[in-house]
């Protein structure tokens, strides 16, 4: 790649997870995110937290060769495996909690795993480090698809004031759950207190208050990362070559993931039993 797009790369957590457990792969193998970084730093990108690439766009500086490292819901490997990871590839991260879902089951994965989301003195902890910037996710994962923009202001700027009691910081970067936004979230975001707001999947573009990211797949061989770090996935992805690629790679990766869902599974059953909470309110779906 030469022109090296500018990217904000858009995950969950990392665990090695059986697919069946985990379809729409929210959970990324470490091992698997480390290779990710590895390939973006050969190609010469540079990594910063979110609202330093959002202060360049706005700012009218060139964004070339920029990535953000995002992770949304805050599970809880984001504070046990991955501080240890961006030492030993020195870039920073951009985790997107919600204030009022911390020490959760994850919502979205099966109880067995024993997965939960990051708890209060853990969000702390992550939040000292300097490697990492905060930002929200909402207050309890509540979609705007099709928000007002009061609604969207209330529900954004509630959720940023809370995190900003908590940590005793700004918080200037906001994830759209499930990358669903109004028409009317964009002004809402900035009239919030935002810099910045991701989404995801074909959503976005690159203007502050939609921005577009890209989720690395626990499955994606190294054609389709580069696709999509370069953009020309989401314009191509329905086109045969693409198709051809994917289903060429796509048996031999779902072999490697079954062989390793084993080894999976037995550590599922040395996990500690999840923490039991009530049911989390409007709960939208992954991502
Ligand atoms: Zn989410």
């Amino acid at each position: 790649m030469i022109r090296r797009p500018p990217v904000i790369l858009a995950y969950h957590g990392l665990a090695r997870v059986a697919r069946t457990d985990d379809p729409t792969s929210l959970m990324v193998p470490p091992e698997e995110f480390v290779a990710h970084v590895r390939r973006l730093k050969r190609l010469g990108y540079r990594f910063v937290h979110q609202r330093e690439l959002a202060r360049r766009l706005t700012a009218g500086e060139s964004l070339a060769g920029l990535c953000s490292l995002t992770f949304d819901d805050g599970s809880v490997d984001n504070v046990e495996v991955l501080p240890g990871l961006l030492d030993e590839l020195d870039v920073p991260a951009t985790v997107f909690v919600c204030p009022g879902l911390l020490g959760r089951p994850y919502p979205w994965l099966p109880g067995h795993l024993g997965i939960r989301l990051m708890d209060r003195d853990e969000l702390l902890t992550v939040a000292a480090n300097p490697r990492f910037e905060i930002g929200s996710h909402t207050n309890e994962h509540m979609l705007l698809g099709d928000a007002t923009e009061e609604e969207a202001y209330a529900e954004m700027r509630s959720s940023r004031e809370r995190l900003e009691d908590l940590l005793g910081r700004e918080v200037v970067s906001f994830a759209y759950p499930k990358g669903l936004y109004s028409p009317a979230c964009p002004p809402a975001a900035r009239r919030a207190g935002y810099t910045s707001a991701v989404t995801t999947g074909m959503r976005g573009h690159w203007r502050p208050f939609a921005l577009q990211r890209e989720s690395p797949d626990a499955l994606d061989g190294p054609v389709t990362f580069y696709l999509k770090v370069g953009g020309v996935f989401r314009r191509v992805r329905d086109r045969a070559v693409v198709r051809l690629v994917r289903d060429v790679t796509r048996p031999v990766r779902h072999r490697a993931a079954r062989a390793s869902s084993a080894a999976a599974q037995h550590d599922a059953r040395l996990a500690p039993a999840p923490r039991r909470y009530p049911a989390p309110n409007r709960l939208g779906d992954p991502r």
